[in-house]
């Protein structure tokens, strides 16, 4: 009575693209999906799984909830640009130096940021929701 069998090789796999990967990666080679929690508590990693998330939501975007997930983070960022700008506006006008003018820069940059994530990721949703009515059976 033998119990000896093959070692096996157990490989683990990217959850979100089944490419296999060796243990101790912290990102999936393939797809770049955050594989471990060091991925998501090391800062400069945490920074690389959050784009993940929000570059999955802005080209894919496949449930309502994402669309208005994006519109809630992003708006909030593009809120707040808009507002940084507006208040060193005056300032700008009063010659208030640089610092004021580093602030409407980094707000009109939030703005931007902000408004592109939104635009891109509602006119992806709208594509799909299109793309899925046109392509429904038995019309
Ligand atoms: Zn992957």
């Amino acid at each position: 009575m033998s119990d000896r069998h093959l070692p096996v090789v157990q490989r683990a796999l990217c959850q979100e693209c089944l490419t296999p990967y060796t243990p101790g990666t912290h990102f999936c080679p393939k797809c770049g999906a955050p594989l471990s929690s060091f991925a998501t508590i090391a800062p400069w990693e945490r920074i690389q799984a959050e784009r993940h998330i929000f570059a999955n939501a802005a080209s894919d975007p496949r449930k309502p909830i994402t669309l208005i997930g994006v519109w809630l983070i992003f708006g909030a960022m593009l809120a707040s640009g808009l507002a940084l700008t507006i208040m060193c506006f005056p300032l700008q006008l009063r010659n208030l130096g640089v610092e004021s003018a580093l602030i409407a820069l980094t707000g009109v940059f939030l703005a931007f940021i902000g408004g592109f994530v939104i635009v891109r990721t509602t006119i992806n949703y709208l594509k799909k929701k299109r793309h899925a009515i046109d392509t429904e059976p038995g019309e």
